[in-house]
């Protein structure tokens, strides 16, 4: 086994679109499987070559288990075994709500795939409606890419900022995760030289993120 290699699985569904499902060993023991949930993406952020295909269509609650069981059953001799779920390949899940929500409540129910509802994460570019949703429907972690700290250039970097800005996402989730005093939401940050990774940004960032509940894992530098 080599702990850090990733392993890309490609699917050919029924229209013969192709969707990307990625195995992420690592060297403390965890292998997280990175599921699709739709084919290309509306979204259109900056830095994303799926934002660019637009989007084809959402995946169905069947397509997205799919992707789990089959590197379950794939990767279960080489690694120990899948131990965690992220939402973070092709897609924006939340736009694929109804769907991801189910997805991911078989994942972790007794009759299905089992998975600790703290291993299964969903990761939004922030939809603001469908975050309250999923916080009320689901009992999975949430993860939310930020990637910017003013308003000006998260508006370029990912546009659905332009529709839901950073008071709204962040007043949003400040308000729900106080009527969850257990859960916690996971920042992403894709730095981009130049554009969002300023001295300015990380305090400004400290002042957004002040009074939630969250964790800034890793702080992603782009090529
Ligand atoms: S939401 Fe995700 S998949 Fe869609 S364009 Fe943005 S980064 Fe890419």
């Amino acid at each position: 086994m080599e702990p850090e290699r990733m392993l890309q699985i490609l699917f050919s569904l029924e229209d013969a679109s192709v969707i990307e499902t990625v195995v992420i060993p690592s060297a403390r023991g965890r292998t997280t499987v990175c599921v699709s949930s739709q084919v290309g993406c509306a979204m259109n952020c900056q830095f994303c070559f799926t934002g660019r295909m637009g989007l084809r269509k959402h995946l169905s609650t069947a397509e997205i288990v799919e992707q789990a069981v089959f590197a379950r059953k794939l990767f279960s001799d080489e690694f120990d075994t899948i131990t965690n779920v992220v939402f973070m390949g092709m897609g924006e899940p939340l736009h694929n709500v109804d769907n991801v929500i189910k997805a991911s409540s078989i994942m972790v129910d007794e009759q299905g795939l089992q998975f600790s509802p703290r291993k299964v994460t969903v990761s939004t570019s922030g939809l603001v409606p469908e975050i309250k949703r999923f916080l009320n429907e689901s009992n999975c972690d949430l993860a939310v890419s930020l990637n910017a700290t003013t308003d000006e250039v998260r508006d370029w970097i990912m546009p659905i900022n332009r529709r839901y800005n950073l008071s709204m996402l962040l007043g949003t989730l400040r308000e729900e995760l106080r009527l969850r005093p257990k859960s916690i939401v996971l920042f992403e940050y894709v730095m981009l030289s130049g554009v969002n990774d300023s001295v300015d940004d990380a305090k400004r960032l400290t002042e957004l993120v002040h009074g939630i509940p969250c964790k800034i894992p890793h702080l992603f530098q782009s090529p």
